[in-house]
């Protein structure tokens, strides 16, 4: 028998509520334990491969309509979707009203967020009906600020109050509401977001993610064949990962969840019945003897090499430097330096057409004896809590790295030695993933 008291919130991704089939699978899964009492859906996303996620259709409707083009046939291909899974689930609800509002809001040139947060909305509507749950507009529990932050006091405040009262609820993900009354998104894949601020709010006692994969993996299953499933990961790993490009969860999701301690489950809407990877705020009382967690990685990055004999010992060589980047308004990635060397890592996108003002500014700061723009960086980050007291994986990595003939034009290990991040040429990167891999996985 279930703990009575026990709640979870479970947040389902596009995948796991793509069509009717699928919505099943979910239902399901939420009635098969009574704590399941919070659930927050994404939009319908791919039903296969080429398909087309409706979040991606309708910010397509709201690009044409803010050119002047036709988005109705492409606003019909939602509506088809949704009356798909409503027939396919054998529903009485009739959304006409609610499409015949979007048209008219779309016809009168309503902003992007809006129009993208109506997947959720209407997938949320869906849901609740047939599970017969509350629905709870997120525009009406999730708030931002006037500069369009995620306001985390206001919405907890109001929303922990409110769901002390409820039963159960679906909250449609990805979107909240503005002061005006406007409607906000988190960046893209953002449900995983408003799961874990739902979780937070109830002081759930798992915050389960259920998504096309059994967990996370060691590392892109894009890139390395089945790779070995993590089962136990601890926030601060994750958030390493996350933010370096392993997409299973956003990586702003973590922060909620992990000032209230909630543990995270993420599960295979697909094979309900595998554990999944659980994340933790610390692994003790756990058994694991892994030195690596996972390894993640993401292209588009430009590295500048700073030489300067005697930098460390000229003060303020660093901070000029770092002040050239604040003037212009650029964060950076990374910053490893060396005794007379300094490196900055920033996205290239961030940098694009602006190259030569850059060094310009770089080279005025501080006359440097040599200055240098690296492009098609990629970084990887292997991490790891196992690697604190463990002498040489870094020189295992590099070896294995070697032995592949891939050149490493940045090292950056962090003071935590939780992660190392190393920068490789774009065109060596899932090569480096896959040797790095398997140095730490041949049995
Ligand atoms: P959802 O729509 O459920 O939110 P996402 O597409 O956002 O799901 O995330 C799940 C996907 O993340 C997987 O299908 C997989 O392709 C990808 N992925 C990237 N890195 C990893 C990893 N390390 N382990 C597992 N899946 C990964
Ligand atoms: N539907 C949104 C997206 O596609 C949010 C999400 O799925 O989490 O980005
Ligand atoms: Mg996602």
């Amino acid at each position: 028998m279930k703990n009575l008291y026990e709640v979870k919130v479970a947040k389902f991704g596009g995948s796991s509520l793509a069509d009717a089939a699928q919505m099943k699978k979910c239902a399901d899964i939420i009635k098969a334990e009574p704590s399941r009492r919070f659930v927050v859906p994404s939009a319908p996303g791919k039903r296969f491969r080429e398909d087309v996620k409706v979040t991606d259709l309708l910010i397509n409707c709201f690009a044409l309509s803010a050119a002047g083009g036709d988005w109705l046939p492409v606003f019909e291909e939602v509506e088809a979707r949704y009356n798909g899974m409503i027939s396919g689930l054998g529903l009485e609800l009739d959304l006409s009203s609610e499409f015949a509002t979007i048209k008219q809001k779309l016809a009168e040139g309503a902003p992007r967020d809006y129009v993208a947060s109506r997947g959720e909305y209407l997938n949320g509507r869906i849901l609740a009906a047939y599970i017969g749950y509350e629905f709870i507009d997120a525009a009406d529990v999730i708030f931002f600020d006037n500069e369009g932050r995620f306001d985390a006091t206001k919405t907890n405040n109001f929303l922990s109050d409110l769901l002390a009262g409820k039963e159960n609820a679906v909250i449609p993900g990805f979107y909240g509401s503005t002061p005006d009354g406007g409607i906000k998104t988190f960046s893209r894949g953002g449900s995983d977001i408003t799961g874990a601020i739902v979780a937070r709010a109830v002081m759930a006692d798992m915050y389960e993610n259920w998504t096309d994969v059994s967990g996370f993996m060691m590392c892109d299953p894009r890139i390395v064949e089945n790779p070995r499933p993590i089962k136990i990961v601890t926030y601060r790993e994750l958030r390493e990962l996350s933010y370096m490009g392993a997409t299973v969860l956003h990586e702003e999701s973590i922060f909620p969840v992990k000032v209230a301690g909630i543990p995270i489950n993420i599960r295979n809407t697909n094979r309900p019945s595998d554990i999944g990877t659980l994340i933790v705020n610390s692994t003790e009382g756990f058994r694991t003897d892994e030195i690596i967690t996972g390894i993640a990685g993401k292209k588009g990055f430009s590295v500048i090499r700073i030489e300067k004999d005697m930098m460390n010992s000229e003060t303020g060589v660093a901070m000029r430097v770092l002040k050239v980047f604040a003037d212009i308004g650029l964060s950076f990635e990374h910053l490893p330096s060396g005794i007379d060397t300094m490196c900055v890592v920033i996205n290239s996108a961030d940098i694009k057409g602006r190259e030569r003002e850059i060094l310009g500014a770089i080279s005025k700061a501080i006359s440097p004896d040599n200055l240098e723009l690296e492009g098609s960086l990629a970084l990887i980050a292997v991490v790891g809590r196992g690697m604190a007291g463990m002498p040489g994986t870094a020189s295992r990595v590099f070896t294995a790295l070697a032995r592949e003939g891939i050149n490493v034009s940045m090292i950056d290990q962090g003071s935590s030695e939780l992660n190392i991040i190393i920068g490789v040429h774009e065109d060596s990167f899932e090569t480096a993933i896959r040797c790095i891999y398997s140095e730490f996985n041949h049995e």
